[in-house]
C-alpha cells in the first residue's frame, strides 16, 4: 500500500493513473529548506519541491529556475512533493508526479 495516491480528478479530467506512487517511500528528512542550485546564484525562488526518492529540493516551476523539474529530467526521479508556500490547498499536501503529470495526495 503506497502512502500517495492519485488525486480524484488527477489534474487530468481524461482520467490517468501513476506507476510510481507504490514505489515511494516515507518523505525523506527536509533539511534547510531552500534550493542550493539558487542559492548558490543568488536567484530568488517561488516555491520549493522535495523528491521523494533523495530528498533533493529544488524550485518550482514558476521560479526562474525550475530546478525540481531539471532535477526529474537529470535524474528520472518521478514524484516530488510541495513544500513549503507552495503548498497552497488547505490542510492537504499534494505531490506531483513528473512523468504521468498527475497530482498525487497523501493516503
Ligand atoms: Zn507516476
Ligand atoms: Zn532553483
Ligand atoms: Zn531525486
Amino acid at each position: 500500500m503506497g502512502r500517495w495516491r492519485v488525486a480524484p480528478d488527477g489534474g487530468r479530467p481524461e482520467g490517468r493513473d501513476c506507476a510510481h506512487v507504490d514505489g515511494i517511500g516515507p518523505a525523506p528528512e527536509v533539511g534547510e529548506p531552500l534550493c542550493r542550485e539558487c542559492a548558490r546564484r543568488g536567484w530568488a525562488w517561488v516555491g520549493l519541491r522535495l523528491c521523494l526518492t533523495c530528498g533533493h529540493l529544488g524550485c518550482c516551476d514558476s521560479s526562474r529556475g525550475a530546478h525540481a523539474t531539471a532535477h526529474y529530467e537529470s535524474t528520472g526521479h518521478p514524484i516530488a512533493r510541495c513544500l513549503g508556500t507552495g503548498c497552497a490547498r488547505p490542510g492537504r499536501r499534494w505531490a506531483w508526479c513528473y512523468a504521468d503529470e498527475v497530482y498525487l495526495w497523501p493516503r
